[in-house]
């Protein structure tokens, strides 16, 4: 008989005896969600202040995404790249056409897609740029977070995300996040193929480059003929008040990646976008995935993009992050040390006060009604919905506020 969860409890125990313990979780036990909200086993109702790392920015359970999941689940599932499906070309048009690129490469998770682009960099150099074979480097930055795969922890400078997983993947040049002078050096070698970068670095801490950051690394790229990737697998889809964090600098990346909010959170939809210069290096059989592309995906993210526009999400994450910032950075509090982000993608960075940190901050929220997770110890990501209402957030605000005076 297969078990059911009816008290937290249960479920801790499950997980610790059966899962691996890879994850530490807060310990609240989600049982069902919509919009803004999300209630525990046990009923208790909160305000979801993480938004799967902003995988829900359409909110949870958006009917008309789930409806176009289930309306496709009926019909067809999966064909494998192996055949055509009558979805997957209308997926490709709608989705270039958003974006304006010419192509798209579907995939699954974000760390996919990240892959993905540096296969596809890699290619265009040897094929295009004329690297020598095998000598392609990439450029990426510390405090980057693109996955878990060997090769992206290969470019990772966190030790909890490279230590014990060695060898790694060679050619990647790491520089500084945010500094203009080290990407002029890095891109003096002739072998420099192209820049990953994050337009803001979500889980480093949600770091906010200079304002012109973004326009004058791509810049430096175009004049050395080197790809600009952007990796806005957290920042895209209207989280930061654009639809893209590139659009603040009206920079179009050479290689767009997305995923996360490509789907509101219903399941694993990435995507990779370029022009045909780039994406036609790659033939068939080089790269590929069972699930990319299947027709589920293809129509939950034509809804999801659906719903960021009709919802006018972007305008909405603007304008809520403004209040966000505005009302948090009225607070005086030992405990609160800054306060930074755009759009809804906010970080406060707590000082530690009496012997309590972010994590107790967090456990403290979560019993207040808000969910929400530290980062890098002293770090607590402020990412809810973009669907929430400005009297939502701004009970919720009162709630953040509340709990860390608590600790005076
Ligand atoms: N890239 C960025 C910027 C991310 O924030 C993440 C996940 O947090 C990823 C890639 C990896 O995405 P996934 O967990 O779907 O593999």
């Amino acid at each position: 008989m297969i078990e059911k969860i009816t008290c937290s409890k249960q479920a801790f125990e499950m997980e610790d005896k059966y899962g691996a313990h890879n994850y530490h979780p807060l310990g609240v036990v989600i049982s069902k969600a919509k919009g803004p909200f999300m209630w525990d086993v046990e009923g208790k109702k909160y305000f979801d202040f993480l938004s799967a790392y902003s995988a829900v920015n359409q909110g949870h359970c958006h009917p008309e995404i789930v409806n176009a999941m289930i309306e496709q689940a009926q019909t067809l599932t999966l064909t494998s790249r192996a055949f055509y499906n009558d979805v997957l070309g209308v997926y490709e048009k709608y989705i270039t056409e958003y974006f304006g690129y010419e192509k798209v490469l579907p995939m699954n998770s974000g760390a996919e897609a990240d892959e993905t682009a540096l296969k596809l960099c890699r290619k265009w150099a040897y094929l295009k740029k004329g690297l020598p074979e095998n000598q392609a480097k990439i450029i990426v930055c510390d405090g980057n977070f693109h996955g878990r795969t060997i090769t992206i922890i290969s470019m990772s400078s966190d030790p909890d995300a490279f230590s014990g997983f060695g060898p790694f993947t060679p050619g990647f040049v790491k520089i500084p996040y945010n500094d203009i002078p080290a990407l002029q050096k890095a891109l003096e070698d002739p072998n420099v193929a192209g820049f990953l970068v994050e337009p803001i670095q979500g889980e480093a801490g949600v770091y906010v480059p200079d304002d012109g950051f973004l326009k004058k690394a791509y810049d430096l790229c175009k004049a050395k003929n080197v790809l600009f990737i952007a990796d806005e697998v957290q920042t895209g889809i209207a989280r930061t008040g654009k639809m893209l964090a590139c659009d603040h600098e009206d920079v179009r990346p050479d290689i767009l990646i997305l995923g996360k909010a490509l789907s509101g959170g219903t399941m694993p939809v990435s995507a990779v976008l370029a022009d045909d210069e780039i994406m036609l290096c790659i033939k068939p059989g080089e790269h590929g995935s069972t699930f990319g592309g299947n027709p589920v995906g293809c129509k939950v993210a034509i809804a999801a993009l659906e719903v960021v526009k009709k919802e006018n999400l972007m305008e909405k994450a603007a304008h809520l992050g403004e209040i966000f910032r505005s009302e948090m950075r009225k607070v005086n509090s030992p405990m609160i040390e800054s306060v930074r982000g755009k759009g809804l993608l906010n970080a406060v960075i707590i000082r530690p006060h009496n012997g309590k940190e972010a994590w107790d901050v967090c456990e403290k929220m979560k019993e207040m009604g808000v969910l929400a997770k530290p980062t890098h110890q002293h770090i607590i990501r402020f990412a809810p919905p973009l669907v929430i209402s400005e009297t939502e957030l701004r009970e919720a605000i009162s709630i953040i506020i509340s709990t860390i005076k608590s600790f005076e």
